[in-house]
């Protein structure tokens, strides 16, 4: 038997219902933010990601899906592509490439849709994941760099957390500088790692080489102690850090919206600068963390762009309705109606009669003329619908139909044109 393929996973009613109810309240409050939807491809030009998120990460090193692209015409080249493991990458390089930049305000981009990384699965954690997110991106001018675009944003994902329904989940910040700080953290790492990097993991001996900050990422129990010891990225902030990231703080103390300040955080891609950020949820197990993001000032410029500082955020939408299930108590979708064709010849009349109440917004299946009338019961409880309309010969006869209350048991005639209203109740 063919099965869908380790990592990747069928999602099913009843569950697809409550990720369609999720996207609709996720449009509807980025809507009241102002944003406004991109779709970029699922596939990009290798470079994208090894120039934004980082050789030396590993999602570039070690998860990305890649392969060599051959040509098929003179006219084409042979190119290295990888499905995209994330989107902010993907929603710069738009930016820059349809100049996005020329109204000089600032863009504010939202995305939905599946995200590609080769990792261990497990509870929580697929190959193929879905992520939404959103950046706000524009010249400084605009306001990109100021603190207040990072309070607003994590004010919206607040509320957007507390719509959907969920409780209890904890928000983390932390500021990783901007790249002259990072430069300073870089050598006291260096330094802090050389007479300890002999007892680490194989991976961090290779990135206290290459890109010693990763070596925060590293999740090998033995390495936490180390870890630990090495010096905080908070010592080194310049003065300008310091006082965005107080800003920051600040302005979330007066709206309301707590945080703890984790200094380890440094959420294992290259681009970010200054807020980084997690928003955690207790019923997720190892993998907690619903959602991350942060601040990327120099992102667009090292895929070439315009200086355009930025700060997004991706949820993990998986996990998002992981936490949701947790928390228990999800109605499932409703049919307000089951319609039961009773009798030879009665389907095209009980299609005549679905097709009115679904046109006046009522959510209705049917049955068929070929059903005993126990049959029909039977279905239209399994489906779960609150009345069952009967369409038998007199029914049609009289153009009033005998309606049962599926819960009360009480079975009342209703004429036709009251039918809607009758079961919208
Ligand atoms: P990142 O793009 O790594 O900053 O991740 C942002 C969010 O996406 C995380 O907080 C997770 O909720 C989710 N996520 C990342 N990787 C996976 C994965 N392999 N499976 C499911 N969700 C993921």
């Amino acid at each position: 038997m063919l099965k869908a393929v380790r990592g990747t996973r069928d999602l099913l009613p009843p569950d697809t219902d409550l990720w369609n109810r999720v996207e609709a309240k996720v449009r509807d409050v980025l809507a009241r933010y102002n944003y406004h939807e991109i779709r970029t491809p699922v596939f990009e030009d290798t470079q994208l990601f090894s120039r934004s998120v980082g050789e030396e990460t590993d999602i570039v090193s070690k998860e990305m899906f890649t392969w060599e692209d051959r040509a098929r015409a003179e006219s084409e080249k042979a190119q290295s592509l990888t499905l995209r493991p994330e989107n902010t990458a993907g929603v710069v390089r738009a930016y820059i490439e349809h100049g996005l930049y020329k109204p000089g305000t600032l863009q504010k981009l939202y995305y939905i849709g599946p995200q590609f990384r080769r990792e261990r699965p497990q509870k929580g954690r697929y190959r193929q994941f879905y992520q939404i997110g959103a950046e706000i991106i524009g010249p400084p001018s605009a306001g990109s760099e100021s603190p207040a675009r990072d309070a607003e944003v994590l004010e919206m994902l607040a509320t957007l957390l507390d719509e959907v329904g969920l409780r209890a989940w904890k928000l983390e910040l932390n500021s990783v500088g901007c790249a002259e700080d990072r430069l300073r953290y870089d050598k006291a790492l260096r330094e802090a790692l050389r007479p300890v990097v002999g007892q680490m993991c194989a991976d961090c001996q290779r990135r206290a080489e290459t890109n010693p900050l990763r070596v925060l990422d590293c999740k090998v129990l033995e390495d936490q102690p180390i870890i630990e010891k090495l010096p905080r990225i908070s010592q080194y902030l310049d003065e300008a850090c310091r006082g965005h990231f107080a800003a920051v703080r600040m302005m979330l103390d007066e709206i309301g919206v707590t945080y703890s300040i984790n200094e380890r955080m440094v959420r294992g891609l290259d681009y970010y600068t200054r807020t980084t950020f997690e928003f955690t949820h207790g019923g997720l197990g190892a993998q907690s963390a619903v959602l991350g993001g942060g601040r990327y000032d120099g992102l667009s410029e090292a895929l070439d762009g315009p200086k355009a500082p930025g700060i997004g955020f991706a949820i993990g939408e998986d996990r998002l309705i992981l936490a949701l299930q947790s928390q228990g108590g999800q109605p499932a979708g409703r049919v307000q109606a089951f319609v039961a064709p009773l009798g030879a010849g009665m389907n095209r009349h009980a299609l005549k009669i679905a097709r009115e109440l679904r046109r006046a917004g009522v959510t209705a299946d049917m049955g068929d003329e070929e059903f005993r009338l126990k049959k029909s019961f039977e279905l239209a409880e399994k489906a779960g619908a609150s009345y069952i309309v009967i369409v038998g010969e007199n029914e049609v006869a009289a153009d009033k139909f005998a309606v049962k209350d599926l819960a009360s048991g009480e079975q009342v005639s209703v004429p036709r044109a009251e039918l809607p209203e009758f079961l919208r109740k």
